[in-house]
């Protein structure tokens, strides 16, 4: 078994990378080169911008290239609760705003010619739990009325057509959502900002940054330090360069998968009849889906834990336990690869994105952000020409939270908690 993420270890490595010292003024420095940082060096290079790029490892190296590669449209939480917490207006411009990241995702894949297996599978969100299928009904009929009629139910005597498990009560279908090979999205996406003339440093953090004398930022790395007239940070749950302000804002939380050897497409015909992604109701989700090579990915939480080689080996078991509760067929089946990411958590699981002190930033998609760190990406192009009001995070307050500073330690506490209340509700 693999150590490392199936995704990055199945796609070519990223080639454009630029050479030699750092020096000179640049238009933009854009600091991290994941989904956010790579779509908007993109769209920033088409603007015809002067872009550079630092990434600290390599590209994909964080959460981009770790995920689940599960594209998906609506919300990760219940859309009824959403529409009540923020308002129908509010909640809907949302919702249409991750549809839009699927289709960003999906424009960018055709412009740039990425082939990454991306598809329009659907995902269904399957009801662990009798009363959650009550509770999804109801969800979904409100999002058939208000926002998304490209959904439906299906009942537990229904359910064969859509997953060859007896573990669920019945399940929600997104149409709209898609899959695809992240590492290959990824690196694509950076290769294609490399052709358009962006300057792509990897292990390279960004290590200062302050004002410039002049106007603009001085950026500074261990290659050398350089101007920048605009920075936009697309760091993640950095753990890197100076960027406190950040980590005081978001919880990195550790995130967990497991992918089998090639199974038979017979045996998938069973399991996964649509190959749709599947996603449960427990708090300590789990979540699966095929790859393109035909093995079966599943994830979770797992454990409220960070991700390192030996957490991920233990996480690995857990889901692997899990993985059999779903499908008791795939006992024997082989685990190839075990691995684990940190998601960029934030309070109440939503996204951020603004300029504080002439620094621009989007960070925070809760482990909801395939699509919307691409969409970002390409929306703080043009945020940062003076187009604020496209920014659909725009009007989001982000206080500091109580009690962290970086370090997560109230993350066991949060696990037994939610491992409590799947057991009784
Ligand atoms: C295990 C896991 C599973 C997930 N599954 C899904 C899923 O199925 N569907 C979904 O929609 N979302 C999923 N997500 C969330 C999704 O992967 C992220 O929202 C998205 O990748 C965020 O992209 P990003 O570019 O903002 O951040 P990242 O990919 O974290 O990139 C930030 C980059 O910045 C670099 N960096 C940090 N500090 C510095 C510095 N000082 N200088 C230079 N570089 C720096 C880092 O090295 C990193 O590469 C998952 C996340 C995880 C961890």
């Amino acid at each position: 078994m693999k150590l490392t993420s199936y995704w990055l270890d199945t796609s070519e490595p990223f080639w454009g990378g630029a050479k030699g010292p750092i020096e000179g003024t640049y238009d933009v420095a854009v600091i991290g080169g994941g989904l956010t940082g790579s779509s908007a060096a993109l769209a920033l290079a088409k603007k015809g911008a002067r872009v550079i790029m630092l990434e600290a490892e390599t590209i994909g190296h964080a959460a981009s290239g770790r995920n689940g590669a599960m594209c998906n449209n609506g919300f990760a939480q219940d859309y009824g609760v959403m529409s009540d917490k923020l308002g129908r207006e509010t909640a809907n411009r949302l919702y249409r705003a991750f549809d839009a990241g699927v289709d960003m995702v999906e424009r960018l894949v055709a412009e740039e010619g990425i082939d990454c297996s991306f598809a329009r599978v659907g995902k269904i969100k399957l009801a662990a739990k009798p009363e959650h299928y009550d509770k999804l009904a109801r969800g979904q009929e409100l999002l058939a009325a208000h926002v998304d009629p490209d959904t439906h139910m299906v009942r537990r005597e229904d359910l064969a057509s859509e997953i060859g498990s007896e573990r669920y009560y019945g399940g929600l279908v997104y149409r709209k959502s898609a899959a695809m090979h992240v590492g290959r999205f990824v690196r694509g996406l950076a290769e294609a900002a490399a052709r358009r003339g962006v300057a792509i440093h990897e292990r390279t953090p960004m290590t200062g940054l302050t004002a410039a004398p002049g106007g603009g930022h001085l950026v500074d790395t261990p290659k050398g330090r350089f101007t920048a007239k605009q920075v936009l940070l697309a760091s993640g749950i950095s753990q890197v360069g100076p960027l406190g302000w950040i980590r005081r804002r978001v919880v990195p939380v550790g995130a967990f998968l497991i992918v089998t050897e090639p199974l038979p497409v017979d045996v998938l015909d069973r399991l996964t009849p649509r190959r749709r992604n599947a996603v449960d109701t427990k708090n300590l989700v789990n979540y699966f889906r095929t790859t393109p090579d035909n093995r079966l990915l599943f994830g979770g939480r797992a454990r409220f834990a960070v991700s390192n080689p030996a957490s991920d080996a233990k996480s690995g078991e857990i889901l692997r336990a899990a993985l059999h509760d779903v499908y008791p067929e795939l006992r024997n089946a082989r685990i190839d690869y075990c691995w684990g990411g940190m998601v960029d958590m934030t309070r109440d699981r939503l996204p951020r994105a603004g300029e504080r002190n002439g620094v621009y930033y989007s960070i925070g998609y809760s482990g909801h952000g395939t699509q919307m760190s691409t969409l970002m990406g390409t929306i703080m192009a043009e945020v940062m020409e003076g187009q604020a009001a496209l920014n659909p995070w725009k009007d989001f307050a982000w206080p500091a939270i109580p009690g962290h500073f970086g370090k997560p330690w109230f993350l066991p506490l949060v696990g037994a908690y939610y491992r409590i209340k799947d057991r009784f509700r």
